[in-house]
């Protein structure tokens, strides 16, 4: 390995002239560029070391067998900048306490991939040690049965973090009693316990805060509960004329709902269980935020699939209205989706990404991998959505180079 102290920028190459791209597209090159260039100093050696066209994380992966789930979800990953930077910088190494370095296995591997998918000479590589390891970690994955992205994803990011989560020794669960605090006040105490017993890289990137609010119909108490959230599952809301919108589906996500009969809570002053009502916000915007459309149904026993086209913004989709405090700013772009095609009993997974050294946008389907059109990222089959925070706060904007 050569010496790492060079200062080296990602080399930018030209945009390709028969790349089909919007005019918005083009306006917006040279902000997309800006960000590219600010890729960390090692990623822009190992990128630039690898000559080659494949170079740019532009590898596909192979089909073992009805795959297709893994290979969507680890492309999206894989255009994840920063969690691209963690493994390809070796930072991950760090995190890991000597005691627990020979049960790292499934990071190691996901690192190892992630690195051959952005230097492989190869137009398509194998997945296959990885998966032993996700297989290891996550039996459910064992085999060559269609899995669900979406769950696949969330087994992955939390097998991750448990590899790489900086506490070593958890804390006993705190009893203090927050609920003479402000909502903002509870909220924040909330987190930082939860900082105190997961506290990772794959935390920092995905892990938000959503706030649900429960109101007693009989009485009007009103009390606040504060949970950790990896990505949020939005129903699919259903209209009779004009298209659906992902705010749609957000807004049914979050419209009060009334929890009755086993569904009773715990009124605090009744000291009963009683018909409640209760709304979700979200009090901590994640950096990553990956909303998950739910396409699927598998309740009475028959699965079945909704292939509603649900409208989605590639650019500044912003949430402030899902906000718990009117004053967190929370925009966000979208840089990849995994796809679904097909139909609940059989179908297939791809995965459309906005590669984060080119800025254009690519679609990855298993072994292959082509340049496509931004105006082509909508589609019916668009499953789940990976969207990165652009707010004023970005991290993006300080700690790089
Ligand atoms: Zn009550």
């Amino acid at each position: 390995m050569p010496s790492l102290r060079h200062s080296y920028t990602v080399t930018v190459p030209e945009e390709p002239a028969a790349f089909p791209v919007d005019k918005p597209e083009l306006r917006r090159k040279s902000s997309s560029l800006s960000r590219s260039m600010l890729v960390s100093t090692f990623v822009g050696l190992i990128i630039n070391q690898a000559k080659n066209k494949s170079a740019q994380g532009l590898v596909g992966l192979r089909n073992l067998g009805n795959t297709c789930f893994m290979n969507s979800i680890l492309q999206c990953l894989s255009n994840t900048p920063e969690l691209r930077d963690y493994c390809l910088g070796n930072t991950h190494r760090t995190d890991l306490h000597s005691s627990r370095a020979s049960r790292a296995a499934l990071m190691e591997e996901f690192a190892r991939l992630t690195r051959s998918l952005w230097t492989s000479a190869n137009d398509a590589i194998s997945p296959f040690d990885f998966k032993s390891q996700i297989q290891r970690y996550a039996p459910k994955f064992v085999g060559c049965n269609q899995q669900d992205a979406q769950e696949f994803l969330r087994f992955l990011l939390d097998g991750l973090h448990n590899e790489v989560n900086r506490v070593t020794v958890q804390p006993a669960a705190s009893t203090e009693d927050l609920e003479h605090l402000s909502d903002e006040e509870k909220g924040r105490r909330m987190w930082n316990m939860y900082l105190q017993r997961e506290d990772s890289k794959v935390v920092d990137l995905f892990v938000g805060q959503l706030k649900s609010s429960l109101t007693c119909t009989d009485c009007g108490f009103r009390s606040t509960v504060f949970d950790p959230f990896w990505d949020l599952s939005v129903p699919i809301a259903q209209k009779n004329s004009g298209g659906v919108t992902l705010k749609d589906c957000l807004r049914l996500f979050t419209k009060e709902d009334v929890l009755d009969g086993d569904e009773r809570p715990t009124c605090n002053k009744c000291k009963a269980r009683k018909k409640c009502t209760k709304t979700f916000s979200i009090q901590k915007f994640p950096q990553i935020l990956v909303i998950h459309l739910k396409r699927f149904s598998d309740s009475n026993a028959r699965a079945s699939k909704l292939s509603t086209y649900v409208n989605f913004p590639l650019k500044e989709l912003d949430l402030r209205e899902f906000a718990s405090e009117s004053s967190e700013r929370a925009v966000y772009n979208l840089y990849a989706v995994s796809n679904h095609s097909g139909s609940a009993l059989g179908g297939h997974y791809t995965a459309y990404c906005k590669n984060p050294a080119l800025g254009e946008w690519y679609s990855y389907n298993d072994s292959r991998v082509s340049p496509m059109s931004s105006s082509q990222v909508r589609s019916s089959n668009a499953y789940v959505l990976f969207y990165e925070l652009v707010s004023s706060h970005s991290r993006y904007q300080t700690c790089r180079l």
